[in-house]
């Protein structure tokens, strides 16, 4: 599992590369950018409720924790994004069922090219179907794990492209406000 931060900066990223198609770019809006970055985080949602349960509990609640591993695979987020979309989403219940989807799908990539650092049920992805372990082997460049510039990359990128984005927002502000 990759720092929340990354996750959150890759839906960033798909976020823009798929509205830069002229095709999706009715997808450029505010809701349709949460529910990238939404979906980004759906395979982490355990971490967020065991949290919670701290919060609340003092303590943490094993018993919600290990169930709610399900999360972390494919089929389980899937069902959160069904159970989303059918509920707080379903104004536009397939747009959101497919940005979900497009988010967590991004977050199984990066989590599965952390190996040989991620858990081994963070890679069993298609869980309780198969045991089958993914991953992507980055590998080592002069001892630098090539996983750690990876993120680099991704947070670098996602800081320019919401820069870019900030200002391309104030230029347009003011030649609205000019006209
Ligand atoms: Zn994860």
């Amino acid at each position: 599992m990759p720092a929340i931060l990354i996750h959150i900066a890759f839906g960033y990223i798909l976020y823009h590369l798929i509205t830069h198609f002229e095709k999706f770019k009715n997808l450029r809006a505010h809701y349709f950018l949460f529910l990238f970055l939404l979906g980004s985080l759906i395979p982490d949602i355990k971490y967020f409720v065991a949290h919670l349960t701290y919060l609340i509990f003092g303590s943490e609640n094993f018993a919600v924790f290990s169930s709610l591993v399900v999360t972390h695979q494919i089929f389980g987020s899937f069902l959160v994004a069904l159970l989303l979309s059918a509920t707080l989403f379903r104004n536009k219940f397939k747009i959101s069922l497919v940005i979900l989807t497009i988010g967590f799908l991004g977050h199984f990539l990066l989590d599965i090219s952390q190996y040989p650092f991620a858990s081994i049920n963070h890679m069993q992805l298609l869980y309780p179907f198969s045991a089958q372990i993914f991953y992507i082997n980055l590998g080592f460049i002069n001892g630098i794990q090539v996983f750690e510039i990876f993120q680099y990359v991704i947070l670098i990128v996602a800081i320019t492209l919401f820069i870019a984005s900030f200002i391309r927002g104030k230029m347009r502000n003011i030649s609205n406000n000019s006209k």
